[in-house]
């Protein structure tokens, strides 16, 4: 374990990269991000979240000031997904080493780069302002890159119960392609996978009336669930999206009518549908078939719109005036922790560069953080 001493970013960042923390381990990251809070006077709560069949997790909640006046947070993940083979990386991967100004290692820019961006800019404006309105708080958790049930969605819950709320939350996941300044989130589509299942009769090919072949059913299905388009996208999302993903029967006879079929198919859909609307959506285009088929469906986020305002704003400026790039207002992409935090409050995502991400050879330049502390410090100091 390091001390902040002055919470200089780049070394906070190594210093995290060099916990192993592939999910679920977590190698004493929480603990030292823990101890750093500490040190700059944060009162911190480490939790340990279980559940059946799952692993342990640890995660953090952390807080300093009061309650007069705005409650900004922080998000992120302290878990970083595998390393991988170790021997194709040119540095290893757990080291931290700087090569011609960048760090070479996993969670560099997902995303301990950022944690370390934001703990220096709390600490510099803390050394400044120690009396300010309201408070600032990190929420952390080393389950977000695994299944996530023992991560934010737990201590969201867990912060609900003892009345702990936020108006404005920043997570930290690596939001821009290439160059730092590109890209702000303020939404996310939202994700849901269908798993169809036909059952025919099974019986010889050549006497299919003693059968019944489920496989033109599961065509005419797919044909009307894939035939109209879901939307057409708004001012802030891309249209939505349904993918057939897969089309299994299994059937390796040729003279055999197989017993059922099956398909599988995922939808990313935006703000014009939420969970229930787009569950209806998809049985108003199988009312034809109703009791030939089963279907199961699996719901992992539902998608989310932060309105530009204030944050959003501010956070841009900020943006403009530090890189001169003004970033685009995106909704694209996977699913995030930022799918939980929205109930609770306002949510943007910017952090560092995505090039890199889950990639052998994850790296960040030291330039970047440094950059990216300075936009968090100024938007520590607008905020309150
Ligand atoms: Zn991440």
């Amino acid at each position: 374990m390091i001390d902040i001493e002055n919470g200089d970013p780049v070394i906070l960042t190594k210093a995290l990269i060099s916990c192993r923390s592939v999910t679920p381990e977590n190698d004493g990251a929480i603990e030292q991000l823990a101890h750093w809070l500490k040190e700059v006077g944060f009162k911190c709560e480490i939790l340990n979240f279980k559940d059946d069949g799952t692993d342990d997790i640890l995660n953090l909640w952390a807080r300093i000031g009061n309650e007069q006046g705005p409650a900004l947070c922080f998000a992120g993940h302290t878990d970083v997904v595998p390393e991988g083979d170790e021997k194709s990386w040119s540095s290893a991967p757990f080291e931290a080493n700087e090569i011609n100004g960048k760090i070479i290692g996993r969670g560099a820019t997902d995303m301990k780069g950022a944690i370390a961006s934001f703990v220096s800019a709390t600490k510099k404006f803390l050394d400044e302002k120690e009396n300010f309105a309201g408070s600032i708080s990190f929420i952390i958790t080393g389950d977000e890159e695994g299944i996530a049930i023992n991560g934010t969605k737990k201590l969201l819950n867990w912060m609900k119960g003892k009345n702990i709320s936020f108006d404005d939350c920043i997570v930290g996941e690596p939001t821009n392609p290439k160059k730092l300044g590109e890209m702000i989130k303020i939404g996310r589509r939202g994700s849901v996978n269908g798993a169809l299942t036909v059952t025919g009769e099974q019986g010889h090919v050549a006497y299919p009336h003693f059968a019944k072949n489920p496989i033109p059913i599961l065509l005419d299905i797919l044909n009307d669930l894939t035939s109209d388009e879901l939307d057409q996208g708004n001012e802030h999302f891309q249209p939505s999206n349904l993918e057939i993903t897969s089309i299994d029967v299994g059937n390796k006879a040729t003279n055999v009518i197989p017993n059922s079929a099956s398909a599988n198919f995922n939808i990313r859909y935006n703000d014009n549908f939420n969970k229930e609307t787009i569950e209806s959506e998809i049985k108003r285009r199988l009312k034809n078939f109703e009791n030939r088929f089963s279907l199961e469906l699996d719901h992992s986020g539902e998608s989310f719109l932060t309105k530009p305002g204030k944050l959003v704003n501010d956070l841009s400026e900020i943006i403009f005036d530090k890189t001169g790039i003004t970033p685009d207002l995106s909704t694209s992409g996977g699913t995030s922790d930022a799918r939980f935090i929205k109930n609770y409050g306002n949510v943007v995502e910017f952090g560092l560069i995505s090039e890199t991400m889950h990639q052998i050879d994850e790296s960040v330049d030291v330039k970047d953080i440094e950059n990216l502390t300075d936009i968090y410090y100024k938007v520590l100091t607008k905020y309150f």
